[in-house]
């Protein structure tokens, strides 16, 4: 029944609209210092606030469109960043968040740290810093819902 309604053009276009217009994020840290974490949940809070732009932080990446990654991947939490990844229904998008998250940051010499987040899964938007800010995360956010337009017009014009 799902899949049915799914192949109706006119529901697929609602889902495809909210997609953009209301996405669901889930944040996932792989470890560091933490001050990366610290800012992307800043902004939910009253000051940045991008729940007002329709942005939801949800705890389930099967029902998320954007994946943001803070902290350096190591031997230990690659699966569970690979994972996170394949649960998320497809299209998606990756915002690695912080130089740990760019390239491992100063953990990037560490015995056990693989390196960046796109040395595990592809990524689409890289946010600089240490800590990023968190208008550089929300114009990453910006950044990615772009993207995701763009694979949604590329699906539409391949099917
Ligand atoms: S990039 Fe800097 S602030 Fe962010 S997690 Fe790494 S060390 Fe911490």
């Amino acid at each position: 029944m799902v899949k049915d309604l799914l192949k109706n053009s006119a529901v697929k276009k609602i889902i495809e609209k909210s997609q953009v217009k209301s996405p669901w994020l889930v944040h996932y840290d792989c470890g560091s210092c933490n001050g990366c974490d610290i800012e992307t949940l800043a902004c939910l809070t009253p000051l940045y606030d991008v729940e007002r732009f329709g942005v939801i932080n949800i705890g389930n990446p099967k029902h998320a469109d954007v994946l943001i990654v803070t902290g350096s991947v190591n031997s230990r939490n690659k699966k569970v960043l690979k994972q996170i990844y394949d649960q998320m229904p497809a299209p998606k998008i990756v915002i690695a968040v912080g130089s740990c998250g760019l390239t491992g940051g100063i953990f990037r010499d560490a015995y056990n740290v693989v390196g960046g987040v796109d040395k595990i899964i592809p990524v689409d938007v890289y946010v600089p810093g240490c800590p990023a800010r968190p208008e550089a995360i929300i114009d990453g956010v910006v950044e990615g819902l772009n993207k995701l337009k763009e694979i949604q017009q590329a699906a539409a014009l391949a099917s």
